[in-house]
């Protein structure tokens, strides 16, 4: 089976704290095209958090149903909350826009076994490990605890990169960006050409 569509699908991964969401939401502000893959989880908001633009929260017993009636394409539990990503969110995108998804590698292990031609993976580093936990610690969106998981959850997440097609490290968000946005632009460029299709 494969996700139908007829646009890009791009997967960034990364620790928690690299800066996936603000290159994430940079990347939409600068390309109308592209949509953010709203997720459902069962985790709290923080105070910053929208429910149905930051994620769609929901119950342990909602999620537990919609994985009973396979409404997710991957899903996955994750410091002890679950993460999901929709299939009917996903289809509705993909009919007009590319896609991007801010997802753990077990979720990119799950969206791969889709075998679509038109995914492509990247992986987001820090440059140290001492750089992630001043991030996190200067992001100050969760406890000492959940700073603590979210730190020592670096070696388990690294140890998933070669399932990725880039490793892209955040030093700088700019150029960082910029370099995002290359490979997106060389990826799609090559997709379509190789479909004969038409590049909007
Ligand atoms: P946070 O709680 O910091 O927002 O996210 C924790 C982790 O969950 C991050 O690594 C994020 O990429 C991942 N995540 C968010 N949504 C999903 C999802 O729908 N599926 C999976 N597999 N991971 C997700």
């Amino acid at each position: 089976m494969k996700i139908s569509g007829e646009n890009i699908m791009i997967i960034l991964s990364s620790p928690s704290g690299v800066g996936k969401t603000t290159l994430t939401k940079k990347l939409q502000q600068k390309y109308q095209n592209i949509n953010i893959s709203v997720s459902h989880t069962t985790r709290s908001p923080r105070s910053n958090e929208v429910d149905g633009v930051d994620y769609n929260f929901v119950s342990k017993k909602k999620f537990e149903e919609m994985i009973n009636q396979n409404e997710f394409y991957e899903y996955a539990k994750i410091f002890e909350n679950y993460y999901g990503t929709s299939k009917k969110n996903v289809n509705k995108i993909l009919k007009k826009n590319d896609i991007i998804f801010d997802i753990d590698w077990q979720g990119t292990k799950q969206l791969s076994d889709y075998k679509n031609s038109n995914i492509i993976k990247l992986f987001l580093i820090t440059d140290s490990k001492n750089e992630l936990k001043r991030r996190l610690l200067k992001r100050d969106q969760n406890t000492k605890e959940e700073v603590e998981k979210r730190y020592n959850s670096f070696n388990e997440d690294i140890m998933h990169w070669k399932d990725y097609d880039y490793i892209i490290i955040n030093k700088n968000l700019e150029v960082c960006f910029n370099h995002i946005e290359k490979i997106i632009q060389n990826f799609k460029k090559n997709y379509f050409s190789s479909n004969n299709s038409v590049i909007l």
